[in-house]
């Protein structure tokens, strides 16, 4: 068992840690004051290789493991975490997918630019009818000609005011009710209308919007991988996808912690550092207990993932957990900065905003906890986890 990073992670996780640190934390309550989505990071970020961090150097990405992006993840979240679901969404939710399912052609024309960050990328599943069953899913693709007529309309589709590359789920067997009749497509943003752009608790420099695909035609091509093919591309995706979550939440969860510490060793009451009382000495052990116990589920689920061995349940366990351990850990984080916690003079009240989210999206909490429960009831009698690696690896 090895707990220590590689240098390359350690090099990758240095570089996006000092860009958050100058170029995204000093900014972040602005943006989420103004609500505004910053599409220059994104650029700069490309540039850095960070939008495509681990997608392979023949497609224009940096080429580092999975862990390395999680690491990036995390330091992004940690200065803001509407960034850091940007990131989430392009890489986790698009461009990886268009690598393992897409056709030699999708991979060429759209990761590339998507790896540059010259392009967004979006996951379009969800509708106002159809969330935790996304199988549900109303979105109809009718077969026409050469091709397929998209009609329909998304709900809360993180980057969806600013892709240019959406992964949209639509149903393409009318006949077949449920996830067995839906398959995934790789449309153009000129093909999509920006209907809504949502008001949220938290994530305000993150875009989240409703979109409509009003009768559009798209080729044959723009499928993605075969047609109705049981939703396999939507779970996949999800597994990998619920481990940023959990790396998001431990961001968030770092830095309301880090905020809380300087300030317990600065705040003096009744003559005295808040420090030095143990109720807040208790918090702080708590919290640097459970982030760093959050953390470690993630990189192993992050882990077992780049090792081509199963993460459903790893990656269940680690977004279960540490999104818990942010939005708990981010209240506590206010206690510690009594009435200035909930002020906007410090960032801690955005960190406790922002949190709450990754509770929700990609799968509830209910949810995580659902998938759990399947693995650990279908467990072998040996009562080795469904999935551990194998003895010999
Ligand atoms: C900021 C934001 C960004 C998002 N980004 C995206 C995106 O990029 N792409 C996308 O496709 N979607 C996105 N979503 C949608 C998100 O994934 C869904 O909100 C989420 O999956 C939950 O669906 P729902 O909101 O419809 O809740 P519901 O499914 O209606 O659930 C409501 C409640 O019922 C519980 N529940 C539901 N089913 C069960 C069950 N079987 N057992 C026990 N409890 C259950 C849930 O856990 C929850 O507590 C985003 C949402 C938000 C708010």
């Amino acid at each position: 068992m090895e707990f220590s990073l590689t240098t390359e992670q350690r090099e990758v996780q240095a570089l996006a840690r000092v860009f958050a640190d100058g170029e995204i934390a000093p900014h972040a309550a602005a943006w989420d004051r103004d609500h505004s989505f910053p599409r220059a990071v994104f650029t700069k970020l490309g540039e850095l290789g960070l939008m495509g961090v681990c997608v392979p150097e023949e497609l224009g990405g940096a080429g580092a493991d999975f862990l390395s992006y999680i690491l990036v993840l995390e330091e992004l979240s940690r200065a803001d975490a509407g960034v850091g679901v940007t990131v989430a969404v392009h890489t986790s939710a698009v461009t990886l997918p268009i690598i393992a399912f897409g056709t030699p052609a999708q991979r060429e024309r759209f990761v590339p630019e998507l790896a540059a960050g010259r392009v967004l990328g979006a996951f379009a599943l969800t509708e106002s009818g159809s969330g935790s069953d996304a199988g549900s899913l109303r979105t109809a693709a009718t077969p026409d000609g050469d091709g397929w007529t998209i009609a329909g309309a998304k709900q809360w589709i993180t980057n969806g005011s600013h892709a240019g590359t959406f992964l949209v789920f639509a149903r393409t067997d009318a006949a077949v009710d449920g996830p067995r009749g839906v398959s995934a497509f790789v449309v153009d943003g000129s093909d999509i209308e920006v209907t809504r752009e949502e008001e949220k608790l938290g994530l305000n420099s993150s875009s989240t919007a409703d979109l409509r695909i009003a009768d559009v035609f798209v080729g044959r091509d723009t499928l993605l991988h075969e047609a109705g093919h049981r939703f396999a591309v939507a779970m996949a995706t999800l597994d990998g996808g619920r481990i940023g979550i959990a790396a998001q939440a431990v961001g968030i969860a770092q830095a309301a912690y880090d905020v809380a510490l300087r300030y317990a060793k600065e705040r003096e009451q009744f003559g005295s550092r808040i420090a030095d009382f143990q109720a807040i000495q208790f918090k702080l052990a708590d919290m640097a207990t459970e982030i760093e116990a959050a953390r470690l589920l993630t990189y192993r689920a992050a882990w077992l993932k780049q090792q081509g061995l199963p993460h459903t349940l790893a990656g269940a366990q680690a977004k279960l957990f540490a999104s818990a351990v942010a939005r708990r850990q981010t209240g506590e984080a206010i206690q510690v900065l009594g009435g200035y916690g909930y002020t906007k003079e410090f960032p801690v009240e955005r960190y406790y905003r922002d949190a709450k989210i990754t509770e929700i999206y990609e799968g509830t909490s209910e949810i995580q906890r659902i998938v759990i429960a399947r693995h650990i009831l279908a467990e072998q009698t040996d009562r080795t986890p469904a999935s551990a690696p194998p003895a010999s690896g």
